[in-house]
């Protein structure tokens, strides 16, 4: 109880416990030892045998640790740690790690819905070179929309080629399933360079005009971790990137939405949050 009180004080203040059910497990202080094993999916799943990303590393520095959000799947920890080599091969400045997953996965009290399985990351989009720092340093770090006011394009004074180089990069993650970006980033990916592979796996979303979001597909071996429908053929520079910019998209909903439900955890993962390893 101690623990959670601390992790309440350590939350930024706009941050609110939106899904209380996520609060015991952000309680938990570390993972349930053993092999690597995902139990369910990224909106309703939990993890055994998860990693820590280190505060820092060649090429990364993890932002905001004091939420205890920088455990995964050892295969995302390694897509991490690559992106940050292959970022550095390409010239880019070190990257700036945001919250991947709780130490035995399961729902947030706050911030994203998905994080549940340690498959995915959040990569910050910023491109300036970093100073060293501390980790505490970094708790408050804020990084700027790369997307202009109206939501319709990037920002001209801060998109920068490079930035495109790193999403490009993500989406070439061996074993990537999608990277999250606003619609108005996928659409500049669009204009620039339609039809390469790796747009396929760039996919729209609310949001992340700051981040994107790197999510992995199940690794091998993983029989009772689900994947999403992968995304469809195609670049996605087409009728479906058009939705993003639709009166549709953009008006509330007429009625408030209905207020989030707890997901469906596959029933093992009551085991995995009393800290024990289920047959
Ligand atoms: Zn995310």
């Amino acid at each position: 109880m101690l623990f959670l009180a601390a992790l309440v004080v350590a939350m930024p203040a706009r941050a609110q416990v939106a899904r209380p059910w996520g609060l015991p497990w952000a309680a938990v202080p570390g993972p349930v030892a053993g092999p690597p094993r995902i139990l369910g999916s990224t909106n309703a799943g939990c993890i055994l045998g998860a990693e820590r990303l280190p505060p820092e590393g060649p090429g990364w520095q993890a932002v905001r640790v004091a939420r205890n959000r920088h455990w995964g799947h050892p295969a995302l920890l390694q897509a991490v740690r690559g992106l940050a080599t292959r970022a550095q091969a390409a010239g880019l400045p070190a990257l700036w790690v945001g919250d991947m997953g709780q130490p035995r996965g399961g729902p947030m009290p706050f911030g994203h819905a998905s994080h549940q399985a340690g498959l995915d990351a959040d990569i910050w989009l910023d491109i300036n070179p970093k100073p060293a720092s501390t980790a505490a340093q970094r708790e408050t770090v804020e990084v700027p929309s790369l997307v202009a006011p109206g939501g319709d394009a990037v920002d001209p004074a801060r998109w920068r080629p490079g930035h495109a180089r790193l999403v490009r990069l993500a989406a070439e993650t061996p074993g990537v399933d999608r990277v999250l970006v606003n619609p108005a980033i996928k659409r500049e990916l669009c204009r620039v360079a339609a039809g390469p592979p790796w747009l396929r796996h760039v996919r729209p979303w609310w949001g992340h005009d700051a981040h994107m979001h790197l999510r992995l597909r199940c690794p091998a071996g993983q029989g009772g971790c689900s994947d999403m429908p992968p995304p469809p053929a195609g670049d996605g520079c087409d009728a479906s990137l058009d939705w993003w910019f639709s009166a549709e998209a953009r008006t509330p909903a007429p009625r408030p939405a209905r207020p989030p439900q707890p997901p469906r955890l596959p029933e093992a993962c009551a085991a995995v949050l009393g800290g024990s390893y289920p047959r």
